[in-house]
Parts: structure tokens; sequence; C-alpha cells
């Protein structure tokens, strides 16, 4: 009861409430001293315990090593604003019809495929059709990964800019390659050569410059160039990508879009990422589950089935999944509705549970235990501060076995897009002179991203030493 872990809590040192949340090691600690084993895991692994229960293999390895078969890559495209995220992608659309197709690409689904060849060979290239970087942070905050390769556009005429920068970060922390597409090269004041430049000061350095990134001189407009772009993409997966999939297992994936339509109910688009989807097959995608009736592709057409790195309208779920849930194809509708339930039953208690903390500064010590570093996303009310702070953190002197790193900085508020970035990449958030915008403190709450604020700089670095210092205390 209650009263009696507040009294073993206090035998252990720790004076809490009853209703108090106490870390991990606490945790396991109370449990020693009551007699039990405290076993700490993660959604991710209590997710695997459930599909083990079922005996369901989730991911890369679920098809094991056989039946590989190689699978088009999966794009996303992000960039500045207005540097021509949407008009690229609208190009690549209407200028890429597959044989046969007479209307073209007519559905907005969340995702397309094109067709184009490569040294005489037809190939496909998955694009998602949500520019920026929000949509695939968010989606990598809830554990789902989506993207092969990250397309940032650069505007010739206006050269790198902050949002630039941060697609840069949100590639890298994804550890997926980048293909520059160098746009608007029709406008007067065009400098693809200076855009080539900047990025290098960015550490994306053009292979003409001897480095491993592709740069493509397009005009989305113009629809100049864009089959060159289409075959960067396809080189950069072959040369760095070895993407395979296994055709013939039962499908799983992620949902990309989902939406409730008032005549066929819950609509909901998935990528196929292993196995072939069919019509008549149960699935179970986050905590919505039901049997697909009808597939629809981007072509407004019915579709029969789905390979690998196919984007497809699903209709059939008895509720709407959400935006980067994983989902799989199981034996029968009772599994699917039997995994849906307890995913469900088990989001309830963790909303209970909320404001859990993922990685704060004064608990830092597991995850950097884990892992050696501490992640860090500066945002400022000015470039010059940002820099000077980024600078004097990363001379803070912490030993060889603690790395800081800052993955993302930016001028302005914090926004949702800075939260959800910290979540994917277990981060801290330093906001200077600024505060979160719009809904983005109560993101972080129920992310539990620690966010903190500061107005001077030695302030923070004050207590940003002694966090890594503290995590480097000796174990008693
Ligand atoms: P996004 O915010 O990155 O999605 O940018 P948009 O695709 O909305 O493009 C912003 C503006 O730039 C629009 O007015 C486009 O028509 C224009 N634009 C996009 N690509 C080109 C291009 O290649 N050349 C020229 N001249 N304008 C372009």
């Amino acid at each position: 009861n209650p009263a009696s872990l507040v009294q073993a809590m206090f035998h252990l040192g720790e004076m809490v409430t009853a209703t108090q949340s106490v870390s991990d090691e606490v945790l396991e600690l109370l449990g020693q001293e009551m007699n039990y084993q405290i076993q700490v895991v993660s959604p991710e692994e209590e997710d695997r315990e459930l599909l083990d229960s079922f005996d369901i293999t989730f991911g890369e390895d679920a098809g094991g090593d056989e039946d590989l078969l190689p699978r088009p890559p999966v794009v996303t495209v992000m960039g500045h604003v207005d540097h021509g995220k949407t008009r690229l992608l609208d190009t690549i659309r209407k200028t890429n019809v597959h044989e046969g197709e007479a209307g073209g690409i007519t559905q907005h689904i969340g995702a397309y495929q094109v067709a184009t060849n490569l040294e005489g060979e037809e190939r496909l290239i998955t694009f998602i059709d949500t520019p920026g970087h929000e949509a695939f942070t968010a989606m990598r905050a809830r554990g789902a990964t989506s993207t092969d390769i990250a397309v940032i556009v650069v505007a010739a005429d206006d050269g790198v800019m902050p949002q630039t920068a941060e697609a840069i970060d949100h590639a890298r922390a994804a550890d997926v390659p980048i293909v520059v597409a160098v746009n608007k090269i029709d406008k007067p004041g065009a400098n693809p050569s200076k855009v080539r430049q900047q990025m290098s000061d960015y550490g994306v350095v053009p292979e003409e410059y001897g480095g491993d990134t592709m740069f493509v001189d397009i005009s989305a407009r113009q629809g100049v160039n864009i089959e060159g772009l289409l075959e960067a993409i396809l080189l950069t997966a072959d040369a760095s990508l070895d993407l395979r999939a296994n055709p013939t297992m039962e499908a799983q994936g992620v949902a990309i879009e989902a939406h409730l339509d008032r005549g066929r109910g819950p609509v909901a688009t998935v990528l196929v990422q292993r196995g072939t989807l069919r019509v008549g097959d149960s699935v179970v995608a986050g905590d919505a589950y039901g049997r697909v009736r009808r597939m629809i592709n981007e072509f407004d057409e019915d579709v029969t089935e789905a390979l690998p790195a196919r984007p497809v309208q699903v209709i059939g779920f008895t509720s709407v999944p959400g935006a980067g849930d994983t989902f799989l194809v199981v034996e029968e509708d009772r599994v699917a509705r039997q995994i849906a339930d307890r995913r469900r039953a088990r989001l309830r208690n963790a909303q209970f549970a909320a404001a859990r903390k993922r990685v704060s500064l004064e608990d830092l010590d597991k995850a950097l235990k884990e892992t050696g570093q501490l992640n860090l996303i500066i945002k400022g009310d000015n470039s010059g501060t940002v820099e000077a702070l980024e600078s004097s953190l990363l001379k803070i002197d912490v030993g060889d076995e603690v790395e800081l790193r800052v993955i993302g900085r930016g001028v302005g508020g914090i926004t949702e897009g800075d939260i959800n970035f910290a979540a994917a990449s277990d981060a801290v958030v330093i906001g200077f002179n600024v505060r979160a915008t719009g809904k983005a403190d109560e993101l972080a709450n129920r992310e539990g991203i620690d966010v903190r604020y500061y107005t001077v700089i030695y302030q923070a670095l004050e207590e940003i030493e002694q966090a890594l210092k503290g995590m480097l205390k000796p174990e008693y």
C-alpha cells in the first residue's frame, strides 16, 4: 500500500509523497527493498512483448534473410519555406505519368509513386506527399521510420536559410542520406554555386567538391531537370543503401495519414514496408484494427495488392489510426482486435502516468550510460546568441566518456516541431530569451521532454556543466 511504499522510500533516504513520480532507478531500488524484481521496459519493448505473445515479429527481421528483393526508395522533401517543395512534388506528380495511366495522379493520399528510367531499367520511387520536416519528425517521434532519403530543396536565388539548416539537422539525426535539389535556376538572381558553397559550410559537400552528396540544379516551375533529380535519388540509394524487402510475407509498414470520411468511414494511407498487403487481410495499426475491404491508389483506382514501398489507401478500419502508427497483417480478425484492445488499454494507462520524463537534466544518468551522449536543441532570440551559446556549450570540458551534441538550433520560439524532434532524438531543449509557442508546452509535458529557459548565458553553461558532471559521478 502507498503508506508502506512511502515508508520504504524513507528508509532509502528519499522523502516522497504517495502521488509523486519517481525515476526508474529509484523504482528498481524500491523493488529490491520490497523484495520484488522490477523490470523497466520501454513502450517499444512492451509492444514487442505484446506481439511476441502472439508469435509475431515486427520490423526488419520479420521476414528473415530469405526472399529479400530490391524495393524502391521512400523519399521526403524538406527545405525552407517558399523554396519550392510543394511545387516540386506537384511537378514530379504531373510529369511522371505511369504508362497506361490516362489521368495521371489525381488523388492526394499522402504519398505517391513514380517510375523513372535509370540505365535502361524502369525503377520506382515513392514520395511522401507532405513536404517539410514536421511530418517526418512527428513520425520519428512515434518510433516509425518511413524515409530512406531526404531531398532538401534550396532556392538558388535565396540560398541556405534557417529551415534549410533545420532540414539538414533532421536528416542527420535520422541518419538519412541527403540529395540537394537546387531549385529556381530559371530566376535571374539564381546562384547555384553559392548554394553549393553554403551547403558545404554545413557539412553537406557536393560530389564535385569531393564530398558525397549529389546536388542537382532544377526548376520545379519549368520542369527543368526533374529526371536528373530522380536519377540522383536512385544513384544515392544504390550507393549508400541496400534497400531490400521480402514481398512474400504478410504485410507490415506504417500509417502515414488517416481521417474519417463521412461516406467511407475511417480511411488510412499506409506505406507497405515489407510483405504484400491484400484485400481481405486482417490488419492492426496502432490501436485501430479492421479488415481491408478496399485499397485505392493515387490514381483513384481500386487495387487488390500492394508491394513494399507502395502507399495505398485502406478502407476497412473500425477506427482511425494515428499518423506514424505501425501496421501489420495478422492471421485473423480476432488477433487484430486483441492487439488493438491491449494497446488501447496501455495507452490509457500511459496517459494516467503522463509527464513521464524521457530525459531530464537531473535524471540523465541512464540515458547517458546507454549512449554516452547528451543531445541538445538550442532555440534563441537571434542567431548570434544561439551561436555563442552553442560554441560555449561545446567548450565545456566533460572528458571522453560523455559527448555533448547540439543536434538542432534555430531562431524563434520553441515550437511543436522542436519538441517532436527532441522526442525523436531524446534531447533536452534549451530556450534562450524565447518561450514556447502554441501547444509546444503541452506537447513537451505529454512527451516528457525537458525544456529549459535561460536569459543569461553563463547560467545555462553552469547548469548544463553541473548536470554533465553529475552524470559522471562514480557509482556507489
Ligand atoms: P514551399 O513553401 O517550399 O512548398 O514552396 P512552394 O512550392 O509553395 O513555392 C513557393 C513559390 O515559389 C511559389 O510561388 C512557386 O510557384 C515558386 N517556385 C517554385 N519553384 C520555382 C522555380 O523553379 N522557379 C520559379 N521561378 N519559381 C518557383
